[in-house]
């Protein structure tokens, strides 16, 4: 699933190409992509209007048009390409044609994408639960023990939850947790202050390499040029069990927290 990172990237690349251009023609391709309104309503919202910018809110995308927004989730397999608007490949689900080529296309295999044309009341529904932007200003221990405070819920867990942190899911989590040697399972109601420092410094360092290296990809993340990221490959403890922990050398452990594959040294990650 894309991540802050990834939706990020996503983001960057969108604003250089979509910002000040209007939207001629949106067209639905599949009709459970769209939130909140009917089909038709979405598409005049969109269409004829001009873009001012592309946003992010944690996974959200948020193209910013003059009399509403374009929310955008991608949840599992979603994808935004930049491509000619006449070039439409399988699985397109959105199609948004602009005064030039090239068209943004959401494309999207498993379907579990989401859309909104949203106005202010909707953002509030949509946002207003999400957790402080980790890349914000402002985010330190401070945001996370506020987050974590009497949570007996295992760390790993805490950090998935956007009410907590918005943005980082099951791949910056790990590795956020590698870098400050915490122990995916440990309460997150009982980290130190030391503890809780080094987390929210290895929130930012894991989601920032993820930005500096166009987002990770293993299945399914694309950028909007159909090319992968290549965080994958600078990835300490993520999908890497067995290999060798870049710190000690001692083997990448796995175990289910919270129903999610976590990845973790356990030498490095001592339980507490
Ligand atoms: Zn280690």
């Amino acid at each position: 699933m894309p991540e802050l990172p990834e939706v990020e990237t996503i983001r960057r690349e969108l604003a250089a190409h979509v910002s000040g251009r209007t939207i001629r023609r949106a067209q639905v391709l599949d009709a459970r992509l769209v939130q909140g309104r009917a089909v038709d309503e979405f598409e005049q919202r969109l269409s004829g209007a001009r873009v001012q910018t592309a946003d992010r809110r944690g996974k959200y995308l948020l193209l910013r048009l003059d009399a509403c927004v374009l929310v955008l989730h991608l949840m599992m397999s979603g994808r935004v390409h930049l491509r000619p608007a006449a070039d439409v490949q399988p699985h397109t689900r959105l199609v948004l044609t602009l005064d030039r080529d090239p068209a943004v296309h959401l494309v999207d295999v498993r379907r579990f994408g989401r859309a909104w044309a949203a106005d202010a009341a909707d953002l509030r529904d949509i946002l207003g639960r999400l957790g402080p932007e980790p890349l914000g200003g402002g985010f330190d221990w401070r945001t996370l023990q506020a987050s974590f405070r009497n949570r007996r819920v295992a760390v790993k867990s805490a950090l998935l939850d956007q009410r907590a942190v918005a943005g980082v899911g099951n791949i910056y989590a790990d590795e956020a947790l590698f870098t400050a040697r915490i122990h995916p399972t440990t309460p997150a109601g009982q980290l130190s202050q030391a503890q809780l420092q080094a987390l929210a410094d290895g929130v930012t360092a894991a989601l920032t390499s993820g930005i500096a290296n166009f987002g990770t990809s293993f299945s399914t993340f694309e950028t909007t040029q159909g090319t992968a990221g290549e965080n994958q490959t600078r990835l300490h403890v993520f999908r890497r069990t067995g290999q060798p922990c870049p710190r000690c050398g001692a083997p990448i452990r796995r175990m289910v927290v919270g129903q999610r594959g976590t990845h973790f040294c356990g030498e490095c990650q001592r339980e507490a």
